[in-house]
């Protein structure tokens, strides 16, 4: 167990957080996680047979996971790895079309989302962090407490990031400045597309309410909580084979669902890199956007992590692996 307070950055210890141990979690916070990630989900999994067939139908499903796909791709490659990043370039309209697509997520405003997340990053997991679930402390409770907070509570914080400092390069563009504007008409849109197409596609008012239920509001939600997931979870356990200066995280279960976002500690490690699953058999379906993008000469300047890079960023890993810095 390695309970240095070094930061394996600085060697010292200067610069961390808090001055905490990194000792093991005890059953009931481990609980406790399990069942706030789960048991939701396993609810609305069982609801899913119950309503084969009269509330839910295979236009449903392709509908929720076009629609799922379309904006988690339009935050994790657009609000994400471009906007907050800068991992690649852009032109107008794949700028325009990111923003938009990764706006339909309904995570908020992209100013909002891009502030909050670069403040993240400045501060993770110490006095700052917007959300990091170690704010309250290590013992299970204030774990508990600390989940919460990283994955829900901190949203309905009405306290806004100072978008000036954090974000005055999407301040100074107009177009930004427009979709920013549009978040709200941006809302209804994408909960009125899936109610038309179901309703156009059966013909039937009561295929438009499925669909709007499904591929409209379930879809919204299930994303919240996997976008959060990478707040709260990847910020507690998982693998760290890279050196990073928080308690970020390779979560794999996340891996598809997340688009790859899930590989969370090579994320903070290096977090301009266009690819976050860059070892073998880590699947990371938005760096493979990026890639045919920049194929088709769409996107440019791409940050792909070089293996020597790569290389250097796991030697100053902690030798202990799953042991997070404090
Ligand atoms: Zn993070
Ligand atoms: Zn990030």
């Amino acid at each position: 167990m390695d309970m240095t307070l070094a930061d394996p950055q600085t060697g010292t210890g200067d610069r961390a957080p808090k001055p905490i141990m990194a000792g093991a979690r005890r059953p009931a916070a481990h609980a406790a996680v399990y069942a706030f990630v789960l048991v939701p989900l396993l609810a609305l999994a069982a609801a899913v047979p119950l309503a084969w067939g009269w509330g839910l139908t295979w236009t449903d499903v392709a509908l929720t996971a076009a629609m799922y796909t379309m904006t988690c791709l339009g935050v994790t490659v657009g609000f994400h790895r471009y906007f907050t990043h800068g991992a690649f370039k852009a032109g107008r309209i794949m700028r325009i079309t990111l923003a938009v697509a990764g706006t339909l997520a309904v995570q908020g405003p992209i100013l909002h989302w891009v502030a909050d997340h670069r403040r993240h990053h400045a501060f993770s997991d110490r006095e700052g962090d917007p959300h990091s679930p170690w704010a309250y402390g290590t013992s299970p409770a204030a774990l508990a407490r600390g989940f919460w907070h990283a994955h829900l509570g901190w949203v309905l914080d009405p306290k806004l990031t100072n978008q000036e400092r954090f974000a005055p390069d999407l301040l100074a563009d107009r177009d930004m400045r427009l979709v920013h504007r549009l978040f709200g008409p941006l809302t209804m849109v994408t909960l009125a597309v899936p109610a038309l197409v179901g309703g156009l596609v059966t013909w039937s008012w009561w295929g438009a309410v499925t669909a709007f239920f499904w591929a409209g509001l379930v879809r919204v939600a299930l994303l919240h909580h996997v976008t959060w997931s990478v707040n709260s979870v990847c910020h507690i356990w998982g693998d760290r084979p890279f050196a990073s200066r928080d308690r970020s995280a390779n979560f794999w279960p996340l891996a598809i669902l997340s688009m790859g976002e899930s590989w969370h500690n090579l994320h903070h490690a290096d977090p301009t890199s266009a690819r976050h699953g860059v070892r073998r058999g880590e699947i990371d379906v938005s760096a493979r956007l990026i890639w045919v993008f920049e194929k088709l000469g769409w996107v440019h300047s791409v940050r792909w992590p070089t293996p020597e890079r790569l290389a250097r960023l796991a030697a100053s890993a902690p030798a202990t692996g799953g042991t997070p810095p404090a």
